[in-house]
């Protein structure tokens, strides 16, 4: 995609949400580290489910440490991978009690020492808690930046760095979120819907899916090559039959 192309993508997803964020819901820094801790291989809203009730009385990581491993299992036992979650939002809290104050930590490299927290849990937090313009590439962003020719790549660390390079501002802070929200709502993993897509001159991704309506459904597919099949059979046995007959009026043998 061209420089001038690039900025009009931003252009337009920021003309739809001017202000978008993270659809995890927290009441502090903290929470925002644990919710998204959570949120790996997690949809936002199951987290948001299952965050909601213990959140309103662990808002500290010294309250998660007293509330407990087992009891924290309890609590978020709906979410994936939730035996190990439950003990790195432990480890992480007590190592930002020894560590940090009990406060979150603003650089990566701190972000990333803490248990179960990655390069994408921490470019989520140093963008939406400190204002980072930081790129964190999850399975919505990797599949917008490769299908529309964006910022194509093999891994997420080649997506991420071809977006640093290239995302201008001012769309640099809110980039990541308005990709994810894009990958989430409209460019979706099963069947973009490019017919309502503000990108869709812009994008590379071929063939565009057409409008409900204008789409043939499957099984109308189904039914006319049944149908088609059926007329060729039909066809070709009221060709044949003259010949057949002619064939069986033939006496076998001479009198
Ligand atoms: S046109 Fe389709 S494939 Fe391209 S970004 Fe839009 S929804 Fe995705």
């Amino acid at each position: 995609m061209k420089r001038e192309q690039v900025f009009e993508f931003f252009r337009r997803l920021a003309e739809n949400n001017p202000s978008p964020t993270t659809e995890l819901e927290s009441g502090n820094t903290y929470q925002l580290l644990v919710a998204v801790v959570l949120s790996a291989q997690a949809t936002d809203a199951s987290v948001n489910v299952a965050t909601r009730p213990f959140f309103e009385h662990a808002k500290t990581p010294k309250q998660i440490v007293d509330l407990g491993e087992e009891r924290l299992r309890e609590a978020i036992k709906t979410i994936g991978l939730f035996n190990t979650k439950a003990k790195n939002v432990i480890a992480l809290s007590q190592a930002l009690i020894d560590k940090h104050g009990g406060e979150v930590p603003h650089t990566r490299e701190e972000l990333q020492a803490l248990p179960g927290v990655g390069r994408k849990t921490a470019n989520v937090v140093l963008n939406t808690a400190f204002g980072e313009e930081t790129f964190a590439v999850d399975t919505h962003v990797f599949r917008v930046c490769n299908r529309t020719g964006l910022a194509p790549g093999k891994t997420v660390d080649e997506v991420e760095s071809k977006l640093e390079k290239l995302v201008p501002q001012p769309f640099r802070r809110d980039a990541h979120h308005w990709l994810i929200l894009h990958g989430r709502y409209t460019c979706k993993a099963r069947l973009p819907e490019c017919w309502r897509c503000p990108v869709i001159d812009l994008c590379r991704y071929q063939p565009k899916t057409l409008p409900p309506e204008e789409r043939v459904k499957p099984s109308v597919v189904r039914t006319a090559l049944r149908a088609s099949s059926t007329a060729r059979t039909a066809k070709g046995r009221t060709a044949s039959t003259p010949k057949a007959n002619r064939s069986r009026s033939r006496p076998s043998r001479l009198p």
